[in-house]
């Protein structure tokens, strides 16, 4: 079998990706827009490629780590031509982003009609997961191309689940970043009131800790990243915006009655902080005083 990885956007993810399977022995490929992540991505034994075109007619996997759906959709179409090509030489893309469920599902129904695999396998983790091999990751798609596909999402992940047909990975994964969002919301105002009654927020936020409020974003993302001042977690707030929005956007197409994440998603929406440039200072009780 043909195990070469490329690897299309080596952003704060795709390149920690990267450097995961170039350090595990795949032969890996990696392809940008940007000049600056290509070499990034050059000096850690990822092959840089000067064009999509060549991954798309080299690699036996693709994974897809770009910002949207709209930027996947992009990059098959652009390149339906070589797939067709391909013959029987098949392609499995694992498409990492996180994405629309609708859109995965064409696109999987689209390769398949080409002879070709498309998973839909979003992930959690952050850019430090990503650089160690040890992301979850959510997955939906045929379970052929999960059992072909197997070996190299292993290497990327700590954990991966199949959830179902296509589009199922991006529904968990969209269900699961409504909770985060709603977690640096609720987080955010606990800490608010701890502080107005005129308790320590360090103080609040340990006890949180140490009982049935915590979350990850109580346990790692506020002392690493919002009570330290530091903020640059890596995931930025238009891409947290993005996905409060999918998630919203979901529920309204299901009817599915959400109230709490209505107004979650107002305030992601609608906020001067969730600037598409800055990193995540949502999490900030300091922005909330
Ligand atoms: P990022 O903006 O850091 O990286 C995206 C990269 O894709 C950029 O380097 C950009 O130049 C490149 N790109 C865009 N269009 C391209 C194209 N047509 N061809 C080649 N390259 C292209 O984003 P990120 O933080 O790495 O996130 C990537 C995806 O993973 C997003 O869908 C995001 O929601 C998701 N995600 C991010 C995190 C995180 O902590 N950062 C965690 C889980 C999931």
């Amino acid at each position: 079998a043909d195990v070469t990885v490329g690897v299309i956007g080596l952003g704060s993810m795709g390149l920690g990706m990267a450097q995961t399977l170039a350090q595990k022995e795949f032969a890996t490929l990696g392809f940008d827009l940007s000049q600056d992540r290509l070499k990034l991505a050059a000096e850690s034994g990822v092959q840089p490629l000067s064009s999509l075109g060549e991954a798309f007619e080299k690699s036996g996997f693709l994974v897809f780590s770009l910002p949207t759906a709209k930027d996947v959709a992009k990059v098959v179409n652009d390149n339906l031509q070589i797939l067709k090509d391909r013959g029987d030489r098949r392609l499995i893309i694992i498409d990492t982003s996180t994405s629309e469920p609708d859109v995965s599902r064409d696109l999987a129904a689209q390769l398949a009609a080409l002879g070709h695999g498309f998973l839909d396998a979003p992930v959690s983790g952050g850019p430090a997961g990503a650089a160690s091999g040890k992301l979850a990751m959510m997955i939906g798609g045929a379970d052929g191309d999960l059992a072909n596909a197997m070996p190299v999402i292993e290497a990327m992940t700590a954990k991966a689940l199949h959830v179902g047909p296509s589009g199922a990975g991006n529904v968990a994964k969209l269900v699961n970043n409504l909770l985060a969002a709603a977690h640096m919301v609720t987080t955010s105002e606990g800490l608010k009131l701890a502080l107005a009654a005129g308790i320590d927020p360090e103080a609040a936020l340990r006890v949180v800790n140490a009982a049935s409020g915590r979350s990850m974003i109580s346990e790692v993302h506020f002392p690493t990243w919002v009570m330290s001042d530091r903020f640059d977690s890596g995931f930025s707030m238009g891409l947290m915006r993005k996905d409060v929005r999918l998630a919203k956007e979901l529920a309204d197409r299901t009817d599915a009655l959400l109230p709490l994440s209505d107004v979650v998603a107002q305030l992601w929406a609608g906020s001067d902080w969730a600037d598409t440039d800055d990193f995540t200072r949502m999490g900030s009780f300091k922005s909330l005083k």
